[in-house]
């Protein structure tokens, strides 16, 4: 479906495009040209420059692009996406991209007021996926947002990506095809790995405790019960209604250890270690990627990463 303000930023785009490419052929003769970083914001090549609302879709969109695009994330490595602040920066460098690429089902709840400045396209690339709704706490009924923990549903983002690259930069569609096709067969074998990897688990080791309610997704995939403190990092409270609620599951169901995601505190979590008897599993990935030299560099690390954890802890072997 085509979004006329995505249209008219595409064809200004190209438009710009084109004519920075007359002005360099007559570069020397004439006058009034831009100068050639003029058309494509803060990258210094003449590719388009695209910015995604996190690190995950950051990496995901390199995959598509490849040298072709140049992909930055707005959040850093490390940060809060969920009820993140745009900094002027943010705003700045966003008016300079020829795309914006968001999760959507409410990940971003800064995102409806920071695209409203700005006369650049945006597409959702969870468009498309079968959604899962969040069954608890003041968000209950809601979409979860966290459908990229499913790579099943990463290979719908990559569609979305690629048919976005393609609208951005035609002269490259196959390219673009070609680096999607590419990485979906990636995504195919990690989705494999990831469903055989906790196939072994032991019936009370099929639970899934964690932070916050983000592992909907994966937890569906690999036929794990999810329990989680709080539903959305945005509704983030672990009132003590929580915590309870939590120790008693652990307890009725003997789970043998809980985990909390990398960019909240786990101090919620180690009360219901506490008051549980369990152990604590270890840091999952979720809403960010950690620094390049951190153990999730990329996507696939990150579930690779997650599946290995969540393992080791329930099993209590190396896998
Ligand atoms: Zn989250």
């Amino acid at each position: 479906m085509t979004n006329p303000s995505r249209t008219r930023a595409f064809t200004s785009w190209r438009r710009r495009l084109s004519a920075a490419l007359a002005c360099l052929a007559l570069a020397a003769t004439l006058s009034g040209c831009d100068s050639p970083g003029a058309i494509s914001g803060q990258d210094d090549s003449d590719r388009p420059v695209v910015l995604t609302t996190f690190t995950v879709l950051a990496d995901i969109a390199r995959n598509v692009g490849g040298d072709k695009i140049t992909v930055e994330s707005i959040t850093k490595a490390g940060a809060e996406i969920h009820g993140y602040e745009p900094t002027p920066q943010d705003i700045a460098k966003a008016s300079r991209a020829h795309l914006i690429l968001d999760n959507g089902l409410n990940l971003e709840a800064w995102f409806e007021q920071f695209i409203v400045e700005l006369d650049v396209p945006h597409v959702v690339v969870s468009e498309g996926v079968e959604v899962m709704d969040i069954s608890e706490d003041a968000n209950a009924g809601l979409p979860n947002p966290h459908a990229w923990m499913s790579p099943v549903n990463v290979q719908i983002y990559v569609e979305n990506i690629r048919d976005a690259f393609i609208e951005l930069d035609p002269e490259n569609r196959e390219y673009y095809t070609r680096n999607a096709t590419a990485y979906n067969a990636e995504l195919e074998t990690l989705e494999k790995n990831l469903v055989q990897g906790l196939s072994g688990l032991k019936e009370n080791e099929r639970a899934l405790v964690t932070c916050e309610g983000a592992f909907s997704y994966l937890a569906r995939d690999a036929g794990l019960t999810e329990k989680y403190i709080w539903a959305v990092n945005a509704e983030q409270q672990a009132t003590p209604r929580q915590i309870a609620s939590a120790i008693e599951f652990v307890k009725d169901n003997e789970v043998p250890a809980v985990f909390c995601e990398s960019t909240v505190s786990d101090a919620p979590m180690q009360q219901v270690v506490q008051g549980s008897g369990s152990t604590f599993g270890g840091t999952l990935f979720v809403d960010s990627l950690s620094e390049a030299d951190g153990p999730v560099p990329t996507y696939l690390d990150l579930i690779r990463h997650d599946t290995d954890v969540i393992l080791q802890a329930l099993t209590g072997e190396k896998p």
